[in-house]
Parts: structure tokens; C-alpha cells; sequence
């Protein structure tokens, strides 16, 4: 599993660093999302998936 995050779109809600602070965090300017981690660890993968449904933007999506 891959997150791939486009911050074009990413509106800077914050959702995914909310829900798994782990993958997740936002840049301190614009709150733009920032991968921390492009590849989750198999006991991450269902925050990573959480976390992209919860996104309002659509801006992130997994590649398995
Ligand atoms: S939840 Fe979506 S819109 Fe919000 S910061 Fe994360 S990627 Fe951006």
C-alpha cells in the first residue's frame, strides 16, 4: 500500500492528520497536507484507509 496525496486539491481540513497522526501531518503555513509516511507499516493500513474516506477533498488515495 502507497498514499498518494495531491495537496492541489487537499483543502487543509486536517481530518487525516486527526485521524492517524501517525501517516499524517499539515504544513504550518497553508495546513496543506504532508505524508509522513508514504508506505503504512500492515497495522496502519486501516487508519491510512480511515483517514483517506475522511477526507472532504478527495485528495488523497491509496495505491495497493
Ligand atoms: S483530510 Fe484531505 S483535505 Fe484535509 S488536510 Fe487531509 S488531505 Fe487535506
Amino acid at each position: 500500500m502507497k498514499i498518494i496525496a495531491n495537496r492541489d486539491v487537499c483543502v487543509g481540513a486536517g481530518n487525516c492528520a486527526f485521524t492517524a497522526p501517525e501517516l499524517f501531518d499539515q504544513d504550518e503555513n497553508d495546513g496543506t497536507v504532508l505524508v509522513i509516511k508514504e508506505v503504512p507499516d500492515p497495522g496502519e493500513e486501516e487508519s491510512a484507509r480511515e483517514a483517506v474516506a475522511f477526507c472532504p477533498s478527495g485528495a488523497l488515495t491509496i495505491d495497493e
